[in-house]
């Protein structure tokens, strides 16, 4: 086939990305990409599917969906008006990334962190300022602060991934006063830290933050997030979504699910202690580092380096997340906290391996 002259069809900003990876071998114990290990029960999943049944498959869904907005409004102390859902949160983020950054705007974030932040920021032409965390992935707060002050949109992921650490409350109240535009805080993990900037919302217009079905939820499978932030705000970001973009059976599997938070929260409350156990006990074998986390993550070392760690844990069927690409990261991998079976099967690799 010919070569497509891409350069005159294509912004260079894409043409220059790689596309974004999730690197894959075959496995019996999934530790690479932070879902919850444990699936939502047969009668639940049941629920779900007897409603769909029942909808009318040949009419689209509501224009936003009203009643899931509702619920989530009361579950967090906000008014319906202020929140927005997307197909995950990664949707909100795009939308913000689209309706904000003009060419040659800022975006500011962190390095290391969640990857798609400057892929958005490159995508609408803009400038990525990052600030780059400590060695021992802390945030340089004077750094930040002058970065943010002169970005239209700031991107803070808290607890951080791949670090797994929180962002200082008082640095983001410091960055939401100091900012030149839009600050998000990004708490897909937020229920394995259980810390939170939401009280926040209250006297800064100019916080988004935004939260995911994918992670403590279970519902990966799904693709569901949402921002919450001023209701007027709020609008312009639904607006940077196209129209119907939440499914009838997403909405559905939500609106039951939620019913179901206490589930949910025993679920994050056994990773959390899981997740503690399981970094003391890596930390006590000798030349392996696993990083303190608040998240369903963290990072870990070994001798062997980053790709030898891959590797041999996959050799046993377990599949991380070979992260050393990142900065600061460099022969690191970052390993998902699973059942308890899957984090003992995951020590005695790691302690064979070594
Ligand atoms: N933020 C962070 C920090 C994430 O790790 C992820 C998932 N990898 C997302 C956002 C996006 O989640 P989703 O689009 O599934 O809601």
């Amino acid at each position: 086939m010919p070569d497509l002259p891409l350069d005159q069809w294509v912004k260079p900003e894409v043409l220059a990305q790689s596309a974004y990876r999730v690197r894959t071998v075959d496995h019996r114990i999934k530790l690479n990409q932070n879902e919850s290990p444990w699936d939502w029960s047969e009668a639940l999943k049941q629920e779900v599917l007897s409603r769909l049944a029942e909808a009318d498959w040949n009419r689209y869904p509501d224009l936003v969906p009203t009643q899931l907005k509702q619920k989530l409004a009361r579950a967090h102390g906000v008014s319906p008006n202020q929140v927005v859902v997307g197909k995950g949160s990664n949707e909100i983020l795009q939308s913000l990334a689209h309706i904000t950054l003009r060419p040659g705007d800022t975006l500011c974030t962190v390095t290391p962190t969640f990857a798609i932040y400057r892929l958005l920021g490159e995508q609408s032409s803009a400038r990525v300022d990052e600030s780059v965390l400590s060695t021992a992935f802390q945030v340089n707060a004077t750094d930040l602060l002058s970065k943010s002050e002169a970005a239209r949109l700031t991107m803070l992921c808290s607890p951080n991934s791949p670090t797994g650490n929180l962002v200082d409350g008082d640095l983001i109240a410091r960055v939401l006063t100091g900012a030149g535009g839009v600050v998000v805080v990004d708490e897909a993990y937020a229920d394995f830290s259980q810390v939170t900037s939401l009280p926040l919302l209250k006297q800064h217009p100019n916080l988004v933050i935004t939260r995911t079905f994918s992670k403590a939820f279970a519902l990966a499978g799904f693709r569901l997030g949402y921002g919450m932030m001023h209701p007027d705000l709020a609008r312009e970001v639904q607006k940077g979504l196209l129209p119907f973009n939440i499914d009838l059976p997403s909405a559905m599997a939500a609106d039951v699910l939620l019913d179901h938070v206490d589930w949910v929260e025993e679920h994050a409350r056994t990773i959390i202690k899981e997740r503690d156990s399981l970094i003391d006990r890596l930390n006590e074998l000798p030349g392996v580092k696993a990083w303190p986390s608040r998240s369903n993550f963290f990072l870990l070392s070994t001798p062997l380096g980053a790709s030898e760690t891959f590797a041999g844990l996959a050799r046993g069927g377990i599949l991380v997340r070979d992260v050393s690409a990142y900065q600061r990261c460099a022969e690191l991998v970052r390993v998902t906290v699973g059942r308890p079976e899957e984090n003992e099967a995951l020590f005695k690799a790691v302690k064979q391996l070594i």
